[in-house]
């Protein structure tokens, strides 16, 4: 199924992120990780994708084929193009072909700082282009509440936006923010600019001190001062950080359902216990968003 039919479907869409594991680490992980989600029933899973063709990114398709054919969930494969030429981007949307995956989330990727990029592909948006002129794929992009990196202002990347919805993208999934604010901001921003596809919420639970630096410096969102203290009281009990963690999120996704989102795209960290406790903590209103 396509993930915009699930949009037209339903009030509001849950969804998890899971990442394959390093090369280093067995793919068992992963499936135990499947495993112990699949009974949640979520609307999809995603399945990250290294950037210029990572060690572990044909996993993805492995992974995304898993969660539609033995878990009959829907997947969405992400899918990075910087640095890949237009015949490798092909053969990875024949493999995904092959497995009957019908959603791609189209991605630029980070651009290496060190190295020189070639390839076929500057933006998203190109991807995205690229992939509707062959294929019949359901396009999700980006979204970046507090603005992505590279963009002037919030204002200037969201008009980028435009472009991608363009090219064919039907949904939007933000990065993680921990702050309600700048994705309303962001929303009504997106209405500005005529962007009128469903906008998923990225959410992530933080779960541990160690994360709060790493995730500002690979996302970019702020981490509020409220989360940082919790963390710190709590860093020597890593069951009362994660319990502080699921708290926050919890808190910001049932105001975000309060506000009506299209949906909630959680960031997992291919951590089952805190997905599954996340998602225990808002099932009935999850389902109560559905009955309205
Ligand atoms: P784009 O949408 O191409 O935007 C990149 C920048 O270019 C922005 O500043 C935008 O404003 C600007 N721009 C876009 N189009 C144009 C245009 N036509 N003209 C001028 N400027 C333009 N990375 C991975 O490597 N693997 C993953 O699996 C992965 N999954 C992600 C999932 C989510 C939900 C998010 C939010 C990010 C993910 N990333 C992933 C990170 C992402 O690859 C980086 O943030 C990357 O720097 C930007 O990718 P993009 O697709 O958002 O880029």
């Amino acid at each position: 199924m396509f993930i915009k039919d699930i949009f037209e479907k339903k009030k509001f869409v849950f969804s998890f992120e899971i990442f394959p594991p390093k090369a280093t680490s067995s793919i068992d992980t992963v499936y135990k990780t499947l495993e112990a989600l699949s009974d949640l029933r979520p609307d999809y899973i995603s399945v990250t994708y290294g950037a210029g063709g990572g060690s572990n990114s044909n996993k993805t398709v492995e992974i995304s084929s898993i969660i539609k054919n033995r878990y009959d969930i829907e997947s969405l494969a992400h899918l990075t193009c910087i640095g890949s030429t237009k015949e490798e981007i092909k053969v990875v949307l024949q493999e995904l072909k092959e497995e009957g995956i019908k959603n791609i989330l189209a991605l630029r990727g980070d651009i290496p700082l060190d190295q020189e990029v070639c390839g076929e592909f500057q933006y998203a948006s190109d991807l995205a282009e690229f992939i509707m002129e062959n294929d019949k794929f359901d396009l999700g992009g980006t979204c970046y509440p507090e603005g992505h990196y590279s963009s002037k202002n919030i204002e200037e990347d969201v008009k980028n936006l435009k472009y991608k919805i363009d090219a064919g993208v039907t949904h939007l999934t933000s990065q993680l923010f921990f702050n309600n604010d700048y994705f309303y901001n962001f929303l009504d921003l997106a209405a500005k600019y005529n962007i009128n596809v469903p906008i998923q919420a990225g959410i992530m639970p933080l779960t541990n001190i160690k994360q709060i630096e790493k995730i500002s410096a690979l996302s970019g969102s702020k981490v509020p001062e409220k989360y940082v203290r919790a963390m710190e009281k709590f860093a020597h009990d890593k069951d009362a950080m994660a319990d502080a963690g699921m708290a926050f999120a919890t808190e910001q996704i049932v105001e975000l359902m309060t506000m009506g989102v299209d949906g909630v795209h959680l960031y997992t960290m291919n951590n089952p216990y805190v997905a599954r406790k996340t998602h225990d903590n808002i099932i009935s209103i999850i389902h109560a968003m559905n009955r309205l």
